[in-house]
């Protein structure tokens, strides 16, 4: 009997880990936070946790025999890390120096949304297409884009991380990889509540409103679920700031569109997910405004939460150039 296939999505937030036969069949699935602390390796070990406890009425981890990582970037392929990410606390994550000692197993690992954008060619929004663009808004912003039926990868495999394109040189808001201008220091959930802030304090200070007074006292932890929450219940700031993000996201999927020039665009993480409405909806006509190619069908992704989860299954089965990491 072929074994068993472990798939993990390692996001920013939040860590999803799969167990699938060799058919790419999910039988079981968990999630957990990603842990905070001082040592990166317990972000791979919540991975074997995780593991331990849905393989077990299988035969525990002697029943994989592929383990199939999707995780935020940078990475580095040749020691199969992620390093210096913008939205985890760690300088080096090192995955698979943890992973590789623990199974007899094939060990495949690549950007998160590059597998995304293999489970929505393979079975979501982009399976009657050639050309398809998966993009996150969750914690940060990224993408994954198959173009001509490829999957683009690039010199080191992190190709399209389009969430740190240069969307603004006015504001100068840093983003959590350090530079400024990047389009997720603006409209990924980390940074949100700190492009709030700044909004509040310089550009729209004649707005007053009950979220645009507690940013400017500075003493409450505000975050994007709260931005979105004050928006829903009418506060003036709140909805003039979800209307300068929507300009902001449909810049960048102008961006995205100039460049790739893709036939459809799926929009997947957890701020999308969570705000269909004040995210996909709302940033459809800036693309048209700044798109010159054009505009392809822009959805929210059908396969929700799991879509980068989902893509590791279908990496494993049929992997990807470049991500294999070890044979078995
Ligand atoms: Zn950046």
């Amino acid at each position: 009997m072929e074994g068993l296939i472990l798939a993990a999505d390692i996001g920013g937030t939040v860590i999803r880990v799969a167990i699938a036969d060799s058919q790419g069949r999910m039988l079981e699935k968990a999630s957990t936070l990603v842990p905070k602390g001082h040592d990166a390796r317990a972000v791979p070990m919540k991975v074997l946790e995780l593991c331990d406890a849905l393989s077990i009425k299988y035969g525990g981890r002697r029943s994989i025999s592929k383990v199939s990582i999707a995780a935020i970037g940078p990475l580095d392929i040749t020691t199969g890390a992620i390093v210096r990410p913008a939205n985890m606390p760690y300088d080096r994550v090192p995955i698979m120096e943890v992973l590789c000692d623990c199974f007899d197993a094939t060990f495949i690992l690549l950007n998160d949304c590059n597998a995304a954008a293999i489970a929505e060619k393979l079975v979501g929004a982009g399976k009657d297409v050639d050309d398809v663009v998966y993009i996150t808004v969750s914690s940060g912003i990224g993408g994954g884009v198959i173009l001509d039926g490829k999957l683009l990868l690039g010199k080191d495999g992190n190709a399209a991380e389009i969430g740190h394109m240069v969307v603004d040189m006015d504001m100068g808001m840093t983003c959590g990889c350090g530079k400024k201008g990047h389009w997720e220091a603006y409209c990924g959930g980390n940074s949100m509540p700190k492009f709030a802030k700044f909004l509040a304090e310089n550009k729209y200070s004649n707005v007053d409103s009950i979220l645009a007074r507690k940013l400017r006292e500075g003493k409450h932890i505000i975050s994007a679920k709260d931005v979105f929450n004050y928006a829903r219940s009418g506060d003036e700031f709140a909805l003039m700031f979800i209307d300068k993000i929507a300009e902001i996201n449909g810049a960048g999927v102008a961006n995205v569109v100039n460049a790739f020039d893709p036939s459809v665009i799926s929009i997947g993480g957890s701020v999308t997910l969570n705000n269909v409405d004040l995210v996909v909806d709302k940033l459809k006509p800036f693309v048209e405004r700044y798109a010159v190619n054009r505009v392809p069908k822009i959805v929210p992704t059908p396969l929700g939460h799991d879509a980068p989860l989902i893509g590791a299954i279908l990496a494993a089965i049929n992997p990807p150039p470049k991500s294999v990491f070890k044979s078995l």
